[in-house]
């Protein structure tokens, strides 16, 4: 007889190997991150989550919403932009959990900025929050992970797979992010560790909801009625197949992209 049939289902152990595994997420305490981090609470994941100081999320409210959900959990200050901040972040994990199996470049910044107003400057410092940032968190990561652990950069459907004006730096800074993965992926899978990426769509969090840089509520409800799920996707929604990435369900999958989009980029042309 086999299991299905003797064991009741909520009583069956769980199989993707995360149970008791270990994770850090960069921005992790709103949007995508956090909602990552209540996945892993979920699925017996302990989390450490980075915040940038300078932002206006609660990392204490977020630890909170984390320990509904039965997770261990820690919020510590890491800005990515910080090599030294970014180290520690990843030593947290070792030091108040014991280990580190898992790691989610998510933090990102997005900025409007046409071409003529594109200055060195706002060039710069798109690429060290957005590309930089997942680079000193892997690294940060890889030091400290055995044979088994798994990383995920987030991107993002701008310039992971289209290009949007007046955000040429993002799209470029997104792009570049695959082929961090990519490389990282051949260059981790003899040690064991495995490095992907997710393309989320449009996805209704802080990001997408500022109005200035992004396309803020009305956009994305309008945006949403040209998606072929018919509507815009949800933070959970990608966090969900993140978690499926970093588990054992996708042991044999390394330097991949998957694009979490509802349609959105495959659909025909009007
Ligand atoms: P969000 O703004 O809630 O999350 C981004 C997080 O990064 C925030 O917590 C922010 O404080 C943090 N952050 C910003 N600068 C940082 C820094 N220097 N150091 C550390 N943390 C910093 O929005 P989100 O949509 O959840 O974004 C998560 C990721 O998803 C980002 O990389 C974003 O570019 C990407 N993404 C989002 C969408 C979308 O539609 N929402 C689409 C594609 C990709």
């Amino acid at each position: 007889m086999s299991t299905d049939e003797t064991m009741p289902r909520e009583t069956m152990p769980r199989d993707d190997g995360l149970p008791g595994k270990v994770a850090v997420i960069s921005g992790g305490v709103s949007g995508i991150g956090l909602a990552l981090a209540q996945a892993y609470a979920r699925a017996g994941v302990a989390t450490v989550l980075g915040y940038h100081p300078g932002d206006p999320h609660d990392p204490e409210a977020a630890v909170g919403a984390v320990r509904e959900q039965g997770g261990r959990v820690l919020a510590v200050p890491a800005d990515v932009r910080d090599r030294a901040a970014v180290e520690e972040l990843a030593e947290t994990a070792v030091r108040e959990f014991g280990r580190l199996d898992i790691a989610v470049a998510n933090a990102g910044i997005l900025r409007q900025a046409d071409l003529a107003d594109l200055s060195d400057e706002d060039w710069h410092a798109m690429l060290d929050v957005d590309l930089t940032g997942v680079l000193r968190l892997l690294r940060a990561a890889r030091t400290r992970m055995a044979s088994g652990g798994a990383m995920v950069a987030v991107s993002s459907i701008a310039g992971g797979v289209y290009g949007w004006d007046g955000h040429a730096h993002y799209a470029a800074a997104k792009a570049g992010v695959l082929g961090l993965v990519r490389s990282l992926g051949v260059e981790l899978a003899p040690r064991g560790i495995r490095v992907n990426a997710v393309i989320p769509g449009l996805i209704e969090t802080p990001q997408s909801l500022d109005a200035r840089n992004s396309l803020g509520p009305e956009g994305l409800r309008a945006a949403g009625a040209g998606i072929p799920a018919g509507r815009v996707g949800r933070a959970d929604e990608v966090a969900r197949v993140i978690r499926f990435l970093t588990s054992d369900d996708a042991a044999y999958v390394t330097g991949q992209q998957l694009v979490v989009d509802g349609g959105l980029t495959v659909r025909f042309p009007d």
